[in-house]
């Protein structure tokens, strides 16, 4: 794990992208201390507190959740006495999804299904074993705004976006954006409830911040340039899932017909397939938050990754 300090008092923990999961962290090492997500698994999550250990030695107090999946807050439970702050919609959907499940996934390795096989090996990194869901209990509507002597916090709500609880932590004086999984970089996106013109949407409030520094919830550091790309990516998404949608294709062979272009060497390129479905269900007309089929994107998506790589 890689902690790079970002101004006085304020760190990010970044993961190597290894895939699913690999996600950010931050901390603002100020006012009792803060904690900007936590991680996927309690190993994973005991690492992130023995890599900020080496420059802050106390508990923090806060801990501040970005949004609901579990790669930002599955490691809550280790920050014992700590308030948990998320936008409402976040708490909300705490426990949609399980790490019991999860775990049976990893263990999928040895079922004889190929894409349970594949799936166990893209989850061996993690081990779900012992999370006990830990929710904010200090919720987020619009704004909160948090002084941490000296510091000053912004919590922003700009979901639904990547999903419908998201929130991002700008620190104005210092021009720093914690923007959670509004902005995935050079790796590509996966969104839940939203919609793709609330998403860019939200990531042109984050250009309007005018950060010298973003931390992506996936992906390494980057400006405002971070941002725009990826409002590009999904603005090209959606116009070709347009184009499919209308030729009658399913998200899968829309998928499969895509040209990601520049976008092709970002990592986890199957997961067009995810934006692709959210664009359907737009045309559709269903809601923002209609349930996507997930078990069905990850095998479409796994069958995807396997065509593409021509591996598992
Ligand atoms: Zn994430």
């Amino acid at each position: 794990m890689d902690l790079r300090p970002l101004a006085r008092g304020v760190y990010a923990c970044l993961q190597p992208d290894n895939g699913l999961g690999t996600s950010n962290s931050g901390l603002i090492d100020r006012g009792g201390g803060l904690v900007v997500d936590t991680f996927w698994d309690l190993p994973h999550t005991r690492r992130l507190i023995a890599t900020y250990e080496r420059v802050r030695r106390d508990p923090v107090r806060r801990v501040v959740n970005t949004h609901h999946n579990g790669d930002h807050c599955w490691g809550n439970q280790l920050f014992p006495g700590a308030e948990i702050i998320g936008h409402r919609n976040c708490a909300a959907a705490f426990g949609r999804e399980r790490p019991e499940a999860m775990q049976a996934l990893r263990s999928g390795a040895g079922s004889g299904d190929p894409t349970l096989e594949t799936f166990a090996r893209l989850l061996a990194d993690w081990d779900f074993r012992g999370i006990e869901l830990t929710p904010p209990t200090t919720l987020v509507d619009d704004r909160l705004v948090l002084d941490l002597d000296g510091i000053a916090v912004h919590l922003l709500y700009v979901g639904p976006a990547h999903t419908s609880g998201d929130v991002v932590v700008h620190l104005p004086a210092e021009k720093i954006v914690f923007a959670g999984d509004v902005l995935f970089r050079l790796c590509t996106p996966i969104g839940w409830d939203g919609t793709t013109a609330r998403w860019i949407r939200a990531l042109d409030e984050i250009v309007e911040l005018a950060p010298d520094v973003i931390v992506p919830g996936h992906g390494p550091l980057c400006g405002v340039e971070g941002a725009r790309e990826m409002q590009a990516y999904l603005r090209y998404v959606e116009s070709e899932a347009k184009r499919f949608h209308a030729a009658g294709l399913t998200p899968l062979d829309a998928a499969r017909r895509l040209d990601l272009g520049p976008y092709a060497t970002w990592t986890e390129p199957e997961r067009v397939l995810f934006q692709i479905e959210r664009v359907y269900r737009e045309l559709r007309g269903e809601p923002y938050d209609a349930p996507l089929p997930v078990n069905a994107l990850f095998r479409d998506m796994i069958t995807l990754r396997r065509e593409r790589r021509g591996d598992a």
